[in-house]
C-alpha cells in the first residue's frame, strides 16, 4: 500500500493523489493545473499513468483545481465510478460544462490571433462533448456515510465547510500483508468557521496518515469587521476616482460570498450607491443549486432564507448572462463593480475585463482569492508593470488591492485548531500538499512544534508507503 502525490505538490493547483492498494489504484481529486500557459497545457493534457488502469476517483469538491481534469481523464480511458457528495455532483455538472465551453472559446480566440501571426492552432483540453461521459460516472454519496470503493477500500465524506458540497475524505484501507486496517485522511480544502451559508468544517475523526492542504499554513486572515471596512474603503476610493472595480472570483463559492456580503452591507445601509454586475452565466444558476442543497447549510442560512428568499440579489445588482451584455460593460463610463470568473484570471470573461481596464489608473482590481504562481492573477498581485494577456503586452496602471479574508480556506490559526483534534500518537505521517513552498514549510514547522511527528512536504510523483 502506498500513496503517490501527482498534483498540488509545492503548489496550490492540480490537486491529484493516487492510492495504490492490493494492486489497484484510486485517485483522490483530478484537478486542473493552472500556471504558465504552455506548462499547464502540457501537464493537463497528459497523465503520468494510464487512466484506464484507475479503478475509482474520490472527489473532495467541485472547484476546478480539484475536479477540472475529469473529462480529460475519461477521454483517455477512465471508466470507473467518480464518488462525490450530491452537491459536488450538481456543481460539477455546470462547472465542467462551463470549463469546457471557456476552453473552446479561448482556443478559438487564440487561434484567430495565431492565424494572423502564422502560429499553429491550439486545441482545447476538452470540449463540451467530452463532459457528459464524465458526468455519467458520478455516484452521489451523502456525508458521514461509509461507501465501498474497491475491495479493501471504503470511503467516507465529512463536511469540510469550504464550498457547497465540499468534503474531507476518510479512506479505510485493509492491508493485505498485515491484515490490519488503517485510516488515511485527506482534508480536501478546509473551510473556515463562520463562513456565510455553510456549516463549519467538521473534524474527520482520527486517522493513521493524513494528506492535508496548507494554502494559508503561514498566514492569518483579518477579522470580519476589519474585512468589512477594508472592502468599503476600496469601493469608495474607486468610486471617488470615477473608475471601475474589477473582482476576479470563482463563479461558484467566492462570487456568492461576495454578493452575500454586499447584500449584507446594502441591508445595513453601508454600501454606497454603485451598480454591481456579476458577469458570469454560471452564477445565475448557482442560487438554484444552493437552494437544492439545504443539507449543506448552517442554521443561520436556513433562518435567513426563511426571511429573505433571495440573499443573492439586491436592487443595484445585475446578473449578466450573454456575451453582448458583457461586452457592453466596456462602454460603461460610470463607476461600477464587475465580478467575473475565473478566480485566477486565466480564463473566462474576467480576462477580457482585465485587458480592457488594467491600463487605466482610475480602475482598481481587487484580488480576493489565492493566485497560483505564474497565473495572470499572481502577476497582478506581484505588481508587475507589464503583463501579457492573450499573447499581447499591457501596461498595468490600475490599482491592485488584495483581500485574503474573503478566502474560503482556513488560515494558520484555523488549520492549527483543526489539527488539535488529532491523536498525535496515532497520526504517524502527515503529508502537506496544496500550498506554495513557503506556506507548507511554515505550517510543517508549526505542526512539529505542536508535537506532530513525520511532517513531510512531498514533491511531484513522490511515493510514500502506508
Ligand atoms: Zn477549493
Amino acid at each position: 500500500m502506498h500513496i503517490q502525490f501527482i498534483g498540488a505538490t509545492h503548489t496550490v493547483t492540480g490537486s491529484m493523489h493516487m492510492v495504490h492498494i492490493n494492486g489497484k489504484k484510486i485517485i483522490l481529486d483530478c484537478g486542473m493545473f493552472q500556471g504558465r500557459r504552455a506548462e499547464a497545457a502540457e501537464r493537463n493534457k497528459t497523465f503520468p499513468f494510464d487512466p484506464s488502469s484507475v479503478s475509482a476517483v474520490v472527489l473532495s469538491h467541485a472547484h476546478i483545481d480539484h475536479s477540472g481534469n475529469l473529462p480529460n481523464l475519461v477521454k483517455h480511458g477512465f471508466s470507473g465510478p467518480i464518488f462525490a457528495t450530491a452537491a459536488t455532483a450538481d456543481l460539477c455538472r455546470i462547472m465542467l460544462m462551463d470549463s469546457a465551453f471557456i476552453q473552446e472559446k479561448d482556443a478559438q480566440f487564440v487561434n484567430r490571433k495565431n492565424r494572423k501571426r502564422g502560429f499553429p492552432p491550439v486545441e482545447p483540453l476538452y470540449t463540451v462533448a467530452d463532459v457528459q461521459p464524465a458526468l455519467d460516472l458520478f455516484q452521489e454519496i451523502p456525508y458521514d456515510t461509509e461507501f465501498p470503493i474497491i475491495d479493501g477500500a471504503r470511503g467516507m465524506f465529512v463536511d469540510a465547510g469550504h464550498i457547497l458540497g465540499s468534503a474531507s475524505v476518510v479512506l479505510t484501507l485493509d492491508d493485505p500483508a498485515t491484515k490490519k486496517e488503517m485510516k488515511l485522511g485527506f482534508t480536501g480544502d478546509l473551510g473556515r468557521p463562520n463562513l456565510p451559508i455553510l456549516r463549519d468544517p467538521k473534524f474527520m475523526g482520527n486517522v493513521d496518515a493524513l494528506i492535508s492542504e496548507s494554502t494559508y499554513g503561514g498566514r492569518f486572515h483579518s477579522t470580519s469587521e476589519e474585512m468589512k471596512s477594508h472592502f468599503l474603503d476600496i469601493i469608495k476610493r474607486t468610486m471617488n476616482k470615477g473608475g471601475k472595480l474589477i473582482i476576479p472570483a470563482f463563479s461558484i463559492g467566492r462570487t456568492q460570498d461576495i454578493v452575500y456580503k454586499l447584500n449584507e452591507l446594502k441591508n445595513s445601509g453601508a454600501l454606497p450607491d454603485i451598480p454591481v454586475y456579476v458577469d458570469s452565466p454560471l452564477s445565475t444558476k448557482a442560487t438554484s443549486i444552493f437552494r437544492k442543497h439545504p443539507e449543506c447549510f448552517d442554521d443561520e442560512a436556513i433562518e435567513l432564507l426563511r426571511k429573505d428568499p433571495d440573499p443573492f440579489g439586491f436592487d443595484r445588482l445585475t446578473y449578466i448572462e450573454n456575451v453582448e451584455e458583457s461586452k457592453q460593460l466596456n462602454e460603461t463610463t460610470e463607476p461600477c463593480m464587475i465580478i467575473a470568473a475565473s478566480g485566477m484570471c486565466e480564463a473566462g470573461r474576467i480576462v477580457h475585463h482585465l485587458a480592457n481596464n488594467i491600463g487605466n489608473s482610475k480602475n482598481t482590481v481587487l484580488i480576493v482569492g489565492y493566485q497560483a504562481e505564474h497565473t495572470l492573477g499572481r502577476r497582478l498581485v506581484e505588481k508587475e508593470p507589464i503583463v501579457r494577456v492573450f499573447g499581447e503586452e499591457y501596461n498595468v496602471k490600475c490599482d491592485v488591492e488584495v483581500m485574503n479574508s474573503f478566502s474560503a480556506h482556513a488560515d494558520r490559526n484555523e488549520l492549527m485548531a483543526y489539527f488539535d483534534n488529532f491523536d498525535r500518537e496515532r497520526l504517524k505521517n502527515i503529508y502537506l500538499v496544496h500550498g506554495d513552498e513557503d506556506q507548507s514549510a511554515k505550517f510543517a514547522s508549526g505542526l512539529k512544534e505542536k508535537g506532530f511527528k513525520n511532517v513531510a512536504v512531498p514533491v511531484k510523483m513522490e511515493k510514500a508507503e502506508l
